[in-house]
């Protein structure tokens, strides 16, 4: 059976080319890249070139604004507690309902802590209420977190504008990006966007897991959260991972030189699923529609019907997908996304997330199309909502 992989919003496969220029680091040139000797020559080279190629991945002004970092949480936590810890004095933060739990979590922590947290809401199709930022803002806010493209739905939040509003209404205030689901998928730029910190992965654009980087403006000076030697000049410490770094700098080239191909190719396949099931599945509804969204995500609801089951019967077909669904002690938790989307409550359990990567072709896309009507029809059969299952029916015909 062959694996059909449609969870690139969760993780990617290693790029060859990136697993390459990795081996040489991992193998031979394993030195310190803080040694003195020639030896560490090597490493210390490929070090500051790789940081090079992350700022032009940014378009930041300046390397000094790089810091590596082993993952995606990682660089939303060093970001805001980076920045709270700074100052002490403003306890007031923002974020959105619809936040990564990297980002979410964190702030409900804040909360316990003391800190006042305003939650921005999205509406239907997951565009966020710009007015209730504007109007959250105020002299006491410190930091405001708002990711780039959700997890789930794909959906973009326009940064830019985000921006302009957070500085007009108050420029001390600093402004995180979590830009993991974007990273690959559309250009970023970190002028442009106006942020002062905006965090990445490697791993969900065909690096390894366990490396990530945050882009931290000139202007913007951040406690460190681990204290230690001198590495990343004195804001992150621990010896540099230098082949997870080398091999992000590969993938951040490669995934500039695919854009094209991501907003072409990928963007096809996607709607191509997305409109076949949409037509085939009577009971399907597309999750964020007709809104900015990145190119490879879809999120579907099939109504009246559990994702988990879906996700079952399409894992013994061998096709990875994934449900925003999280399993948390025995009980099933609809997904906080949609929640705050206000997908109905019919919709929100059987609820499908697919993610395409430029691996995904397209006789993969036609299995995936052939088979899910009848995986739905299966599962529908056994609904205990037969009735409202006939009304559907009735209405969509
Ligand atoms: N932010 C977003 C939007 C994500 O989708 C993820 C991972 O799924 C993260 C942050 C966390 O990234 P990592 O798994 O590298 O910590």
């Amino acid at each position: 059976m062959n694996l059909i992989y449609l969870d690139n919003n969760a993780t990617t496969k290693v790029d060859p080319q990136v697993l390459d220029v990795m081996l040489p680091y991992l193998k031979d040139e394993y030195a310190n890249p803080s040694s003195i000797y020639d030896f560490a020559k090597q490493s210390n080279h490929a070090v500051k070139e790789a940081r090079g190629v992350i700022k032009n991945f940014f378009n930041a002004e300046n390397e000094k604004e790089i810091i590596f970092t082993s993952c995606g949480s990682e660089s939303a936590n060093m970001a805001i507690r980076g920045v709270l810890n700074m100052n002490k004095n403003n306890r007031h933060v923002i974020t959105t309902k619809v936040e990564h739990p990297c980002v979410l979590n964190l702030y409900q922590a804040l909360e316990k802590e003391g800190y006042k947290v305003d939650y921005i809401g999205v509406n239907s199709n997951g565009e966020l209420d710009l007015e209730q930022l504007e109007c959250s803002i105020n002299d006491d806010t410190a930091i405001v977190s708002i990711m780039y493209a959700n997890n789930e739905t794909g959906v973009i939040f326009p940064i830019e504008k985000i921006s302009e509003i957070i500085k007009s209404k108050n420029k001390e205030t600093k402004f995180f990006v979590d830009a993991v689901q974007v990273a690959g998928k559309i250009p970023i730029d970190v002028q442009a966007m106006g942020a002062d910190l905006v965090g990445i992965s490697g791993h969900k654009f065909h690096a390894p897991k366990g490396i990530g980087a945050l882009y931290v403006n000139s202007k913007t000076i951040l406690k460190p959260l681990i204290i230690g030697g001198h590495q990343e000049r004195g804001r992150r410490a621990g010896t540099e991972n230098v082949p997870y770094i080398v091999g992000m700098a590969k993938a951040a080239e490669l995934a500039v030189d695919q854009l094209k191909f991501e907003n072409t190719e990928v963007k096809r396949l996607r709607d191509k699923l997305e409109s076949n099931i949409l037509k085939n599945v009577y009971n399907a509804r597309l999750n964020a529609s007709i809104v900015n969204r990145v190119p490879n995500t879809t999120n579907i609801g099939f109504e009246y019907i559990e994702g988990e089951l879906i996700l079952l019967h399409l894992s013994d077909l061998g096709i990875c997908a994934s449900s925003g669904s999280a399993c948390t002690s025995g009980s099933l938790e609809p997904s906080h996304v949609l929640r705050a989307m206000n997908v109905p409550f019919t919709a929100i359990h059987g609820s499908i997330r697919f993610s395409l990567s430029r691996y995904t072709t397209e006789q993969e896309i036609d299995y995936v199309c052939e088979k899910m009507p009848s995986i739905i029809d299966k599962l529908t059969n056994l609904s205990p909502f037969q009735d409202e299952l006939a009304a559907l029916k009735r209405l969509k015909n």
